[in-house]
């Protein structure tokens, strides 16, 4: 068996010992005979085992006791409805900062439900920047502020909280989540699909904190009201199981990385492994992303001629770096480098890059 580095952008690469032990465990989960798939949520086993993700999740992000946990399906997509129905509570308008494309797709949606303010858009400049704070045009009467705080596509991530006063602050944290310290208590809610630094695709996780559920728009469906999933402990209906239980593995995995304190450090000297290569190339490379604000996780690039492209994606490839072809919107190459990715595989990847920068450059 060979494995590759896999540099996919979600679903994207997994731990190897957690894959192991979905494998050892996956005929026979502690004895019982069956696989987690294959057992009922209603039994206290996965009730055991939800309980334990949803505790490791507050450990590892310092969740505090007034906010809930939800495990919820549908991706982060579906959050972009679900966030204006439950926190427009009677107010019309929200703050939307748009910093690329998955901010843009939910303005998209929230704007089925209300009015949307665009606090702030880097459009103008290909989504190649953080708005700082005194850009952001805020309004105080808005019902949230909702910002993507890493650009999966762009390879844009804050590098700051935006300040909201009064104004709950929610984010998409989808391809950010559990890679650096944060503090919760600055958001009002976070939400993210699971498949890059939580587990397999099936499973979002939503924050919220307790005092915003609650109060839904009227006529929305029962699943897309948070409070019921909340009193339910996420089991409204049948929850996404095995991606439950697969996040709990990792959850221990990073606790083995020494938690998010921990796999922060070794995200930053991977980030600056990758782009450290790129700005050393002579031109060869380019991401154009202004320093301060570029992502530790999603590292998009250009080559200096874009025929070489299939070239290099043939090339590495065969080097068993899989999986760099760039989004569509922005061309070229890019390398998610979630909390999986070892050292080693950026390391790979730079060294391939240069080789490849000296052949073809
Ligand atoms: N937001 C961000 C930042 C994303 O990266 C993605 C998926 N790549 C989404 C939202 C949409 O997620 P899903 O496909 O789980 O709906």
């Amino acid at each position: 068996m060979t494995r590759v580095h896999n540099f996919s952008a979600g679903p994207a690469a997994l731990p190897e010992p957690v894959l192991h032990r979905a494998a050892e465990e996956m005929l026979d989960w502690h004895g019982r005979g069956m696989s987690i798939m294959e057992m009922s949520h209603r039994t206290p086993d996965f009730e055991g085992v939800i309980a334990a993700v949803e505790a490791d999740l507050r450990e590892l992000m310092g969740i505090p006791a007034n906010y809930k946990v939800l495990f919820l399906q549908g991706g982060a997509t579906l959050q972009f409805s679900a966030v204006p129905i439950n926190l427009l509570r009677g107010k019309q308008k929200a703050d939307y900062i748009v910093t690329g494309s998955w901010s843009e797709k939910a303005v998209g949606e929230a704007k089925r439900f209300c009015n949307v303010n665009i606090a702030a858009s880097t459009e103008a400049d290909n989504f190649t920047y953080a708005p700082t704070q005194s850009e952001l045009k805020l309004d105080p009467e808005a019902a949230y502020v909702h910002v993507c705080t890493n650009e999966t596509i762009m390879g844009v991530e804050f590098p700051y909280v935006p300040e909201t006063g009064n104004v709950p602050l929610v984010a998409d944290m989808s391809s950010h989540i559990l890679s650096r310290e944060i503090d919760v208590s600055k958001y009002a809610l976070i939400y993210a699909g699971a498949q890059k630094n939580i587990g397999p695709v099936g499973l979002t996780v939503v924050i919220v904190r307790e005092d915003l559920i609650g109060q839904p728009l009227p006529g929305m469906p029962t699943l897309l009201d948070y409070k019921p999933h909340a009193d339910n402990g996420s089991m409204l209906n049948t929850p996404p199981t095995f991606a439950i239980y697969m996040a709990g593995l990792i959850f221990q995995w990073l606790k083995d990385q020494g938690g998010v304190a921990g796999i922060e450090q070794q995200n930053i000297a991977k980030a600056k492994c990758l782009y450290d290569c790129i700005d050393n190339s002579g031109g060869f490379y380019r991401n154009p992303v202004r320093v301060s604000d570029r992502s530790r996780m999603n590292v998009p690039f250009t080559l200096v001629d874009d025929k070489l492209d299939s070239v290099f994606l043939k090339e590495s490839l065969a080097a068993g770096l899989s999986s760099l072809k760039g989004h569509k919107s922005v061309g070229g190459m890019r390398a998610s480098i979630y909390n999986p990715m070892p050292l080693a595989g950026v390391e790979a990847l730079t060294n391939f890059m240069r080789d490849f920068a000296a052949r073809h450059g």
